[in-house]
């Protein structure tokens, strides 16, 4: 398969033809979330990037298996060598078992994925399914000279990497100069530079999630799991890697040396990286009291936002930026992205009413292709968005009878808008609210059905009603008031 599809690969730093290796399947693995807290915004930026990516690779025709991992082993707060394990952090707090708060926030996860209309991924393995695999790569790079054995620790030697191969290939740092700019790390004496990472670390007697090894009880290096489980799903070499900039260093630079140190090949063919959010120009930061979870924007509640955004509303905003650009949340741009994706919405109905004129002044001959050259430009969202508007401007005038359109263009335009705004962009009318609004009503006509059926003694109906009613969580009671419900 022949793909015009051009993707910017961080490793190359241009945009590259997109050539899978095993056409059509193509293999994509996307770092996933840390589940230890609420889902927040910074979740939402490669998640949508990546379904784009999973939508428009299948719109092209592959077959895509999307590996998503979830990170559940309790892995230290800044993700090197000190401070407390996050999950059991949490857990300690509110005496939990650590994989209640797992299980608790990758719901979470899920719920809020859904509520962004992103597709599930193919396969979403967790690394705590995946120790005895992550015990047999430590293994390989101890045993190719590439890791060395502290007190019970497995730490990765970057200088002896450094030596054979490239540190720093994909974020174009050299060693050298990370090395002279290293401040003095406390509680690193283990190790024998500070920018070695622990491939395994040894549980002290407090750390709650741990694993037996033939290094002792232990858990694994954060960033150890993607390695092994990208290619245990995808193969030793695979297409696409994908996650948020702020994972390039040292993450997944980790990942490509793991990779290299035990099997002597890098693994990933085109890596993909989406830019970060900021909030009112201000990086995203616990400490800055910015931190938004994807329930406090769609709820409004939170300091810094004047109102509710839906769900669609954020996708949308999300989508009106590059993916490789920064984004910067703000009320105002919220609330710009918000009537702009009425108006689409809008459109996209108001297509539905339009009728084809015997012949017409509106030609659509060039749009379709002009939407697929944006996406195959690197996913160029804003540009397809700027294209539909332009067909919204259309439709309006088309609403007011200013111009016409024949049978052919018609159906054009109609099929622009269901690949384009609803199948790739995954642009929809809010459901959740409306059908919420509309349940009363839909539960008092059904009850209005049943009290008719009962005066006409037809005691099976009514109780057969009854029961599918309870079936979908609806619960009535009937009183010499008539009949009350409520929601289980
Ligand atoms: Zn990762």
């Amino acid at each position: 398969m022949q793909s015009p599809l051009y993707l910017y690969n961080t490793l190359t730093r241009r945009k590259e033809p997109f050539e899978p290796l095993h056409p059509p399947f193509v293999g994509m693995y996307v770092c996933g979330p840390t589940v230890y807290s609420e889902t927040h915004l910074g979740h939402a930026r490669p998640a949508i990037t990546f379904d784009i990516l999973f939508r428009w690779l299948q719109h092209l025709g592959y077959r895509v298996r999307y590996v998503r991992n979830i990170t559940d082993v309790g892995h230290l707060e800044n993700d090197a060598d000190s401070g407390e394990d996050k999950i059991g952090k949490k857990a300690r707090l509110e005496q939990l078992e650590p994989m209640e708060i797992v299980q608790r926030y990758m719901n979470s996860f899920h719920y809020n994925m859904q509520l962004l209309n992103t597709l599930p991924p193919s396969i979403e393995p967790m690394a705590s399914g995946h120790i005895i695999e992550q015990q047999q790569m430590v293994q390989e790079i101890l045993r190719n000279g590439y890791a060395y054995e502290v007190n019970g620790s497995v730490y990765f030697d970057v200088e002896r990497y450094n030596k054979d191969y490239h540190y720093g290939k994909l974020s174009g740092r050299v060693l050298d100069d990370l090395l002279s700019y290293t401040r003095d790390l406390s509680g690193t004496e283990e190790k024998r530079s500070p920018y070695d990472f622990a491939l395994w670390k040894k549980a002290d007697p407090a750390h709650i999630m741990r694993w037996p090894s033939p290094w002792g009880e232990g858990y694994p290096g954060w960033h150890l799991e993607c390695s092994v489980m990208s290619t245990k799903y995808l193969g030793e070499v695979f297409d696409i890697h994908g996650g948020g900039m702020d994972l390039l260093f040292p993450h997944h630079e980790c990942e490509i040396a793991q990779n290299v140190a035990a099997r002597g090949k890098e693994s990933v063919r085109y890596w993909i990286h989406n830019n970060m959010i900021t909030i009112n120009g201000q990086k995203m930061a616990r400490s800055l009291n910015n931190f938004i979870t994807l329930q406090e924007l769609f709820s409004g509640r939170h300091p810094l936002l004047a109102k509710a955004y839906s769900p669609m509303t954020v996708r949308f905003f999300i989508l009106q930026a590059h993916y490789r650009s920064t984004l910067d949340f703000s009320n105002e741009a919220l609330q710009a992205a918000e009537k702009g994706l009425e108006r689409l919405l809008l459109a996209m109905e108001n297509l539905e009413r339009i009728s084809p004129s015997p012949s017409g002044t509106v030609d659509t001959s060039q749009l379709e292709a002009n939407c697929r050259e944006a996406m195959n430009d690197d996913l160029n969202t804003p540009v397809l968005i700027a294209l539909l508007f332009e067909q919204v401007k259309v439709i309006n005038q088309l609403l007011e009878g200013t111009a016409s359109i024949d049978v052919t263009h018609l159906e054009n335009l109609k099929r622009v808008f269901r690949i384009y705004g609803q199948d790739i962009l995954g642009l929809q009318a809010e459901k959740a609210g409306r059908t919420d609004d509309r349940l009363p009503a839909l539960v008092e006509l059904v009850l209005q059905l049943r009290q008719e059926a009962r005066q006409r003694k037809d005691f099976a109906s009514s109780d057969r009603i009854r029961d599918a009613l309870l079936k979908l969580g609806i619960e009535i009671k009937d009183t010499k008031q008539g009949t009350e419900w409520r929601l289980l």
